[in-house]
Order: structure tokens, then sequence, then C-alpha cells
């Protein structure tokens, strides 16, 4: 081989989705190096010197971009309090709060990063090449593991990080919530955050940093406002969540006498750098501010269907709103998220006809990086980087394939994903994750859950929602 053909590959799939929503036949992609040469007729493929990867039977698409998650919080909670009878517009980690307060106490810290990195290897296993990782806890040892896994992310701490202070916990059958973290504690974590991204910005061309207050009711207001301060000046992104509960907007009203999104506006968050998520109680009188200011809206369609809820993504999205979709951890899964917001969006609209399967698939790529500022990503066109997935539509479950975008949205799900690619190089071939060793991540995390969900139980931390736990078995198995 060259030396020229060896950073040089040309994928010849089935069916190649292109920018217009439309899917190419008899279509090759050339990449090289960390980005996208050309998408060619096969035909015209044929004399180019590169590396062959052949996928028969698979639609390439651009890499999946999973626009709201707190990486290592989802395996925590997973299966541990689906069923629970939650009241009426609470959220569903208020029973599990103070589990992740235990999770991530300062003395579990090695163990939380065996389960971040099991989340970060379910992830990149279906299908996800981006990640905006709001994060619960240990910002830097997260980004060292993204690095090393190979995913793309944009990340920064959650201010404040105190789990306590921004989700509350359950009592007498409510929410309760206190501002236990100082003003001055929330002002300190957030001057750290210039020094971190100089040291972070741009490490393996894949990390990007990005503010992270919790919520408007959670974050001290002169806090509020030094976020905005620092994104205008840095340019930063700014992930927060909005209007997610009722309560939300009960408390934001007591103490501004404002909705949560002209508070956001009043301190100058309410811009397009803003990516907000949830959005689901956002009152009728904000919709237009919300599509006028240019934020995204971020539609996290499993998490809240577990509250017995439909956010009115399909609305937003109608009133002009840029609507992103994310899986706000438990689910890693981009792919079934895509059936949850497709489905659930027709339930929510009363209609068959909307979203269609093309729109959600958009969402999750051209429109999820459009909400990150970043036309490069998110689309298979020449110039572009190569952040690609390949999914295999010839499965019992998938097959017979007419239109390839149907297929993968409503019959596909993250672990017929083969191949995946991001900056150009292989993170999954032949349906693993090539770049962590599986084995030995399986192995640690489900040691690191099984101890800390042990110590949950022994110290009464599950009782709200565990009668008796009857699982806490752990054959963790990465092949998915
Ligand atoms: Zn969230």
């Amino acid at each position: 081989m060259s030396d020229r053909s060896a950073t040089r590959v040309l994928l010849q799939p089935s069916w190649v989705l292109l920018p217009d929503g439309s899917v190419a036949r008899d279509t090759a992609v050339l990449v090289a190096g960390p980005r996208i040469e050309a998408v060619l007729p096969a035909a015209a493929a044929a004399g180019v010197d590169a590396e062959r990867v052949d996928l028969p039977g698979h639609l390439l698409i651009p890499g999946l971009v999973n626009l709201h998650t707190h990486v290592g919080a989802g395996p925590i909670g997973r299966a541990v309090s689906e069923d629970f009878p939650l009241p009426a517009g609470m959220p569903f980690y208020v029973p599990l709060s103070r589990l992740w307060q235990h999770a991530y106490d300062e003395s579990v810290v090695e163990r939380y990063r065996s389960i971040v990195e099991w989340d970060l290897l379910g992830m990149l296993r279906t299908g996800t090449t981006t990640v905006l990782n709001h994060a619960s806890t240990d910002t830097e040892g997260y980004l060292e593991l993204a690095v090393r896994s190979g995913v793309r992310t944009f990340a920064g701490p959650t201010v404040p990080m105190d789990v306590a202070h921004r989700l509350g916990r359950l009592e007498g059958g409510a929410t309760r919530r206190d501002d236990s973290t100082a003003s001055e504690v929330q002002a300190t974590q957030l001057a750290g955050f210039r020094e971190l991204a100089q040291r972070w910005e741009g490490r393996a061309d894949r990390i990007t940093l990005v503010l992270g207050p919790a919520a408007v009711h959670a974050v001290d207001y002169a806090v509020l406002e030094a976020v905005a301060e620092i994104s205008a000046e840095l340019g930063s992104r700014v992930t927060t969540h909005l209007c997610q509960a009722p309560g939300e907007l009960a408390e934001t009203d007591r103490r501004y006498g404002l909705t949560p999104l002209r508070v956001l506006e009043k301190v100058g968050l309410a811009n397009e750098r803003l990516v907000a998520a949830h959005g689901t109680y956002l009152p009728e009188q904000d919709l237009e501010l919300a599509a006028s200011s240019g934020i995204t809206v971020v539609h996290c369609a499993s998490r809240k269907a577990k509250e017995a809820v439909v956010s009115p993504s399909v609305a937003f999205r109608e009133a002009g709103i840029r609507v992103g979709l994310g899986t706000d951890g438990f689910s890693c899964d981009m792919v079934e998220e895509l059936k949850f917001a497709a489905v659930l969006g027709k339930i929510g609209t009363g209609r068959t006809d909307t979203p269609t399967a093309a729109d959600v698939l958009r969402t999750a790529t051209a429109t999820n990086a459009d909400a990150l500022g970043r036309d490069d990503l998110g689309r298979i066109r020449a110039g572009a980087l190569a952040d690609l997935v390949a999914v295999d539509l010839r499965g019992p479950a998938v097959a017979p394939v007419l239109d390839p975008v149907q297929s993968l949205v409503y019959y596909g799900n993250g672990r017929d994903v083969s191949f995946s690619m991001v900056h150009g190089e292989p993170v999954v071939r032949d349906g693993r994750v090539r770049t962590l060793d599986q084995d030995r991540v399986a192995t640690a995390a489900a040691d690191a859950l099984g101890s800390i969900w042990t110590e949950a139980i022994e110290r009464g931390l599950l009782d709200d929602v565990l009668q008796a736990p009857s699982g806490l078995a752990l054959p963790m198995e990465p092949r998915a």
C-alpha cells in the first residue's frame, strides 16, 4: 500500500444519505485524512487509489450527534426506577438523586470513570460520533476518556455540581430542592472555565468546551450573567435545562416574576449559542422568543416518555424553533431515540405523516450539528469532516428494504451499526468498538456498578424506589 492510499479510505455502501435528504445508490465516499474528499459514482471510484471498505446492504449516514446527555449518569440509574409511580410532572431523576449523589462522591471517582467508559462504549457501538456532555462530575476525567475512546465531544461541567442543589430529592411524594451551593462557590466553579477550556480545547481535534449552568432556577443570577459574558467572549456554546418540569417555572416566577426563557433573555443567554434540553413546559407566550432568538431546544423523547410525557417537539418546530435530539442518559442508543422521536411525535400531533423518518434523522445529524455551530459535521459532502456511520439493514428484524431511512428508523437499532469513523479514523469495525478494550471496560463497569448499588442499598439510598431488589447480577457483555 502506498503512503497516499494509507490515508485514503473508499467506503462502498449500498446506499448513501445525502445532505438534501435523498438516498443515493451506486455511490462511494472517499475519505482522506479527517475529511470527506469526494462523494462519487461507484463506477468513477474504480480507479481510485485507496483502502476499500465494502459495506453491502448498509446505509451510510453522517455520524449521529447526541445533543444532550450526562455521560456516566445513565448506566447508574438504568433499570432502577423505570416503573416507579411518579407524581404528575415529577422528573424521572428525582427518585434517583440520592443514588447519584453517592456515585459522584470524590471517593467513588475511579469507579465512576469505569462507568463513563461503559457509557462511551455504548454510544460509539450504537452509532453516536459526537456527544454533548453536560458533565455531572469529574469533567476532566471524562475528557481523558473521551480522547481515548475516539469520540468527538462538546463538554463542560454542570454549575453547580451539587446534586441536591440542582436535582432536589424525593420527600413525602414531592420534590424538595434547596439552594445548598452558595453563590460564591458557584462563581468560583465558573471562574475555572477559561483555564479548563485552554487546557482542553482542540485536543485530538475533537474536544470543545461548553458552559453548563444546570437550569435557570438552580443557578445564581450573577453566575448566569457571568456565563453569558464568557460565552460572548469565547464564543462558547451554553448548555442547560429549560422548562423541564412545572416546578421550575413556579420557582423562577417566584424569584424573578419571569419565565425561565425571559430570565435567559435578560442575562443575555437567549441566543444561537444556547442548547437547552427539554423545553417541555415552555409557555405558549415564549414560543416566538424561542424561535427568534435562535436557541436550540433539545427533544429527549425516551427520557420524557418514562414520565408519561410527550414533549411538544413538532409544535416547536412548526413555530420556527430549532429542535435537536438527545437521549439525556439512561438510553445511549441514538437510533432507538430516532424511533422514539418519530412515533411519539406522531402520537403528540395525532398525525401519521409527521414527523417522518427523514425528519428525525436530519434532526440527529445536520440540525444537531448546526446547534453546535458546525456545518462541517452532520452531512455527507466533500469537505465535511469524516464522522460516518454504516448501518447493516440486512438483518431479519429489518429487511426487506424499500426506503432505507424508514427501515433504519422504524426497524433498526444501534446494534445494527457495524462500521463507524470519527475524524476519518475508524472506531467501529465489524460491530465492535476498536478504540476500547471492550472486555476490560465491561468487567470494570460491572464491578463499579455492583459496588455502588450495593452501597446504595445498604445505606438506604434507594429505599424510596426499591421495595425488594431482585437483580444486582451484572453479566455485562460488550458485544451488544
Ligand atoms: Zn439532562
